[in-house]
C-alpha cells in the first residue's frame, strides 16, 4: 500500500484525515485548525483558501482576488514548507513558529495570529 501523504501541518496525520476536510469545506472547529489548514493551504499551493479564511477587516484581505491569488501562489511556491510549531493557543490566537526555506535560507519566523468567528467559521484577522 503506498504511504498516505502525511498532513503539511505537522500533526503527524494523513492529510486525508487531518487538512484536507477543511480544505473541501468544513469549517475549521477552532483558531489552531483553521491556523494549521492555511499553513497546510499555502504548503499546497491553495491560495482560495487561504482568501476564503482571510477577514475582510485584515490588513492581508486585497480587493483585487486575481493580484491577490498571485501573490499567495507566488509565495507558496517559492518556499519551502518544512513544518510548523503551535506554541500556544488562546480562545482567539495562536502562536507558532512556521518552518520555512527559501533555497538555502531560513526564513522561518514566529507569529501570534489573531482570529474571529464571522457566521460559524473561524477567519483570520492578523498576526504580529
Ligand atoms: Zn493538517
Amino acid at each position: 500500500m503506498p504511504t498516505p501523504l502525511p498532513c503539511p501541518c505537522g500533526s503527524g496525520k494523513p492529510y486525508a484525515g487531518c487538512c484536507r476536510p477543511y480544505h473541501t469545506g468544513k469549517p475549521a472547529p477552532t483558531p489552531e485548525a483553521l491556523m494549521r489548514s492555511r499553513y497546510s493551504a499555502y504548503a499546497l499551493d491553495k491560495p482560495d483558501y487561504i482568501m476564503h479564511t482571510t477577514h475582510p477587516r485584515s490588513p492581508h484581505w486585497q480587493p483585487d482576488r486575481t493580484a491577490w491569488r498571485a501573490d499567495l501562489s507566488a509565495f507558496s511556491t517559492g518556499v519551502r514548507f518544512v513544518g510548523l510549531r503551535v506554541l500556544a493557543t488562546t480562545e482567539n490566537t495562536v502562536t507558532f513558529r512556521a518552518i520555512l526555506m527559501q533555497g538555502t535560507r531560513d526564513v522561518s519566523f514566529t507569529e501570534r495570529s489573531t482570529f474571529e468567528r464571522v457566521d460559524g467559521r473561524w477567519l483570520y484577522v492578523s498576526g504580529a
